[in-house]
């Protein structure tokens, strides 16, 4: 069982501490996402697990024992970069016997490891091959490859597949995905790619400022965000934000109009409440039977559907996402209708999420 459990980490470099005290448990068998923005302290806390960099402080287990201490080596994990850092003069083979030879692990050992890696990888083909004979997808498995074979208790990605272009980053998601379905090894997997994280994860951490913002399984992180940040984070186009004031009836967002938010919020509600609805949850309707309205600012096909750019009365911008077909033109005044169903309410001021 090599769960990994996180109390009270803490990283400071020198005077400015980059991650002020965090906790996180991570099941056996479990694929892990940390993503956040740029600079919030993926990698640091990544390269702590890994002991590639001091902890400041806390305590760090992994299946039940404090590694604080440990070398990487000690800590049986394997870590996966963005820049893959295979050895350019060693073939393929090579490159994944290196830490098995460091190990001093013997000769038939270190064959029967990479004959296991090279089947579940499909690398047989490329065995003899120098790194730069090999596209970016092949380099990936290779360093992936050099991960399996120290048969690791834990893999650890650090933005994977941050150099590879758009159609084999979709690949390659699918097989690392596919590999951990095998394998079933804990997984702690860092990116900056939301869709990344929705896609390959049990479990997301969505971090900011060296803090977790939430974590949960990605459709809950989703449907629920806890605060404004997550809201934003998770979905593309992002959640439209619409600031009102609290009414019976519903949200009154000045000129634009009042939404029915379709329940009743406590009492104890705050007066200064933002909307959220994603662009999905938003449906044209005709003007003249809508109470909310607004003008086609950009419409843009992506072929399975339309993307619109509304301006509301007030001047503020909301984004729409409908059918591949659709009617509506730049500058034509439409109805909008909200899902009330998948509405979210936030505390305008702190950003927290309200119960629904
Ligand atoms: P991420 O991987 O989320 O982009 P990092 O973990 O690389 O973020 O960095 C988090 C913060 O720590 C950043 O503000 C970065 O500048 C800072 N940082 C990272 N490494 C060092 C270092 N060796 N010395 C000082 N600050 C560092
Ligand atoms: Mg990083």
């Amino acid at each position: 069982m090599t769960e990994v459990r996180l109390s009270g980490i803490r990283k400071r470099y020198g005077p400015v501490e980059i991650i002020p005290g965090l906790d996180l448990e991570i099941e056996d068998g479990e694929f892990v996402v940390l993503v956040g923005p740029s600079g919030c302290g993926k990698s640091t806390l990544l390269r702590m697990i890994a002991g590639l960099e001091d902890i400041s402080a806390g305590e760090l287990k992994i299946a039940g024992r404090r590694v604080n201490e440990l070398s990487p080596r000690e800590r049986n994990i394997a870590m996966v970069f963005q820049n893959y850092a295979l050895y350019p003069h060693m073939n393929v083979r090579e490159n994944m016997a290196f830490s098995l030879r460091l190990a001093k692990a013997d000769k038939a050992t270190i064959d029967q490891q990479i004959a296991r890696a090279s089947a579940i990888l499909g690398l047989d083909p490329l065995l003899d091959r120098l790194p730069r004979q090999l596209s970016g997808g092949q380099r990936q498995r290779v360093a992936m490859g050099r991960a399996i074979v120290r048969d690791p208790a834990v893999f650890l990605f650090d933005e994977p597949l941050s150099n590879l272009d758009a159609k084999l980053r979709v690949q390659m998601r699918a097989e690392i995905r596919g590999l951990h379905d095998r394998l079933k090894a804990t997984t702690i997997y860092v990116t900056h790619d939301q869709i990344e994280a929705m896609t390959m994860a049990d479990k997301i951490v969505v971090m900011r400022d060296g803090r977790i913002e939430q974590a949960g399984r990605p459709l809950d992180l989703y449907s629920n965000p806890a605060n404004l940040f997550v809201a934003t984070f998770l979905g593309s186009p992002e959640m439209n934000l619409l600031p009102g004031t609290r009414r019976e009836s519903g949200i009154d967002l000045g000129e634009d109009g009042v939404v029915s938010i379709g329940a009743t919020l406590p009492a104890t509600a705050p007066s200064q409440i933002t909307i959220g609805v994603r662009p999905h949850d938003l449906t044209i309707v005709p003007a003249d039977d809508s109470a909310f309205t607004a003008t086609v600012a950009l419409v843009e096909h992506t072929g399975a559907e339309t993307v619109l750019t509304c301006t509301l009365a007030s001047g503020r911008k909301v984004c729409v996402i409908g059918p591949a077909q659709i009617s509506a033109g730049k500058g034509e005044r439409i109805g909008l209708a909200f899902n009330t169903s998948h509405l979210r309410c936030f505390d305008t001021q702190t950003g927290r999420a309200l119960a629904a």
